[in-house]
């Protein structure tokens, strides 16, 4: 049987490298939910949209259309990895998120993607809204200062230098609107586990998550 496992947290836990390597391991379809809201704001950014200030962006997100090719996010035939990963996009892309046009939208193709199953996906949403029938949701938390060294050096992995304080202001910012936004707010489901990494290796949450899918797949 294939299961579908919602993996939500707070920014810079280690969601993204951690569902990735799980999908992996089991052979399942990894869903980079971030990356969708990340491609919407890259693209009112670099279309000089003022999409705080419009009411209606419902025609203007029609023309904006977000898909993957493997784990490669492509807007509108352009693949756009580098560019949704920016300080400028980190610090517009919760605000961009709380629009409830933007989440419908993405919502909607969430749940096609996972209609079949055998997804892991990533979010802040994922187990609560996207898939509240999942069979597996992990909340991941982490300590507030690895979680921004660890944030520090995959931006320098990038060649982007950024000390450690805007990190960690960036990353509260981005918590504090994700927690209160009206639509969709960033909460542990009440039949999630909770999985703090603080003390983890990379590969050590990988193999937690990888063992509980799989009681879950063959008790099934
Ligand atoms: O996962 P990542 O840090 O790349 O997500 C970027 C932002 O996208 C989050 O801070 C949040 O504002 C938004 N997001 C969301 N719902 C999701 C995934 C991401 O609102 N399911």
């Amino acid at each position: 049987m294939k299961i579908v496992i919602a993996i939500d947290g707070y920014s810079g836990t280690g969601k993204s490298s951690t569902a990735k390597q799980v999908a992996s391991r089991l052979g399942y379809t990894y869903i980079d939910s971030g990356a969708m809201y990340r491609a919407v704001t890259y693209y009112f950014l670099s279309n000089n949209i003022p999409f705080k200030k419009i009411d209606d962006l419902k025609e203007m997100l029609g023309a904006c259309d977000i898909s993957f090719e493997g784990t490669s996010v492509v807007l509108n035939g352009k693949k756009i990895d580098a560019e949704i990963r920016t300080m400028e996009v980190n610090h517009n892309v919760s605000p961009v998120s709380a629009i409830s046009e933007v989440r419908a939208k993405l919502v909607e193709q969430q749940r096609k993607m996972g209609d079949n199953k055998g997804v892991v996906m990533d979010g802040r949403d994922i187990g609560t809204v996207v898939f509240p029938d999942a069979e597996l949701k992990v909340f991941m938390t982490a300590d507030m200062d690895i979680r921004a060294e660890r944030r520090r050096k995959e931006l320098e992995k990038r060649g982007i230098i950024e000390s450690l304080e805007v990190i960690k202001e960036n990353l509260k910012e981005r918590d504090h609107i994700d927690s209160t936004r009206k639509d969709s707010p960033l909460v542990m489901a009440s039949d999630a586990i909770e999985v703090d990494t603080s003390g983890l290796t990379l590969t050590q949450q990988i193999d937690k998550i990888v063992s509980m899918a799989e009681s879950i797949i063959y008790e099934n």
